[in-house]
């Protein structure tokens, strides 16, 4: 305000003393052409800029696309530990950390929902009926191995040996011909393939087995083994950030994948 002033004192011509009616954008140009468009007091029209509500009201109104929806299910929890390693890393607090990492890495394309956030329990009817109830693209259980073979290590990704016979299921049946087995295993692929290229850890393979948690899901579902607690070696990484870090990319970037293809 105090420089403004002084800016009016030393301009000091009364015809300036209207123009401080007038913007700076406006005043300048209008000044410089004045002597040439004396007589036509319609200059000032031709600067008016469209109004502004036009564009406003073009603008698009439809609504926006429905995010692909993932379960991601941090296994055990709320008095079930799950596996505990030699130096007391328990399974269920490292899978609830890798769950909530992916997530975060999800979050920008995919509505992302945890079947537990905290240390709860849950039955294996629980975090199914979650992921049917909103009915999710994808589901994927996460826990960490265990072996009396200290040395056994790496991750494992895991496909149900159950069938899908809810009606969900069946439409996933009548797409691949095979009670859905055929999308787990492309989920379960390049989630392994993901992993591998993510982590420099071993990546056991795909395997079928009877999963509980799985039986009964209406959409693409496995099961990864994300280390193993009882490796020595292992469970010291599996105890820090960086290693789960990790894998929570090689997961996000899996489940990235499969849904792309997959649309
Ligand atoms: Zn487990």
């Amino acid at each position: 305000m105090i420089v403004a002033g002084r800016d009016r004192t030393v301009s000091s011509l009364g015809t300036v003393a209207i123009a401080l009616l007038l913007i700076v954008a406006v005043l300048v140009p209008a000044a410089g052409a004045a002597a040439a468009a004396e007589e036509n007091g319609r200059v000032e029209t031709e600067e008016l800029p469209a109004p502004d509500g036009a564009a406003e009201e073009s603008a698009p109104r439809s609504s926006p696309a429905s995010k692909p929806v993932v379960v991601l299910d941090p296994g055990h929890g709320g008095g079930d530990p799950g596996e505990t390693g030699a130096a007391g890393t328990r399974e269920e607090d490292v899978v609830l950390d890798i769950a909530l990492r992916t997530a975060e890495l999800l979050a920008d394309g995919f509505e992302v929902i945890l079947t537990r956030r905290e240390d709860v329990a849950l039955t294996h009817e629980q975090r199914a009926n979650e992921a049917n109830y909103r009915d999710a693209d994808v589901f994927v259980s996460i826990h960490l191995g265990a072996s009396s073979a200290v040395s056994a290590n790496g991750v494992g990704v895991f496909v149900s040996s159950g069938t899908m016979t809810t009606p969900a299921g069946r439409t996933i049946a009548s797409r691949t011909g095979q009670n859905g087995q055929t999308e787990n295993r492309r989920l379960a692929e390049q989630v392994a393939s993901s992993i591998h290229a993510s982590t420099a850890s071993t990546v056991r393979g795909i395997h079928t087995a009877p999963c509980r948690v799985l039986e009964g899901l209406t959409m693409p579902a496995v099961l990864v083994e994300a280390g193993f607690v009882t490796n020595p070696v292992e469970e010291e990484l599996l105890a820090g950030e960086s290693y789960r870090q990790t894998r929570a990319e090689g997961l996000a970037e899996g489940i990235r994948a499969f849904l792309a293809s997959d649309r």
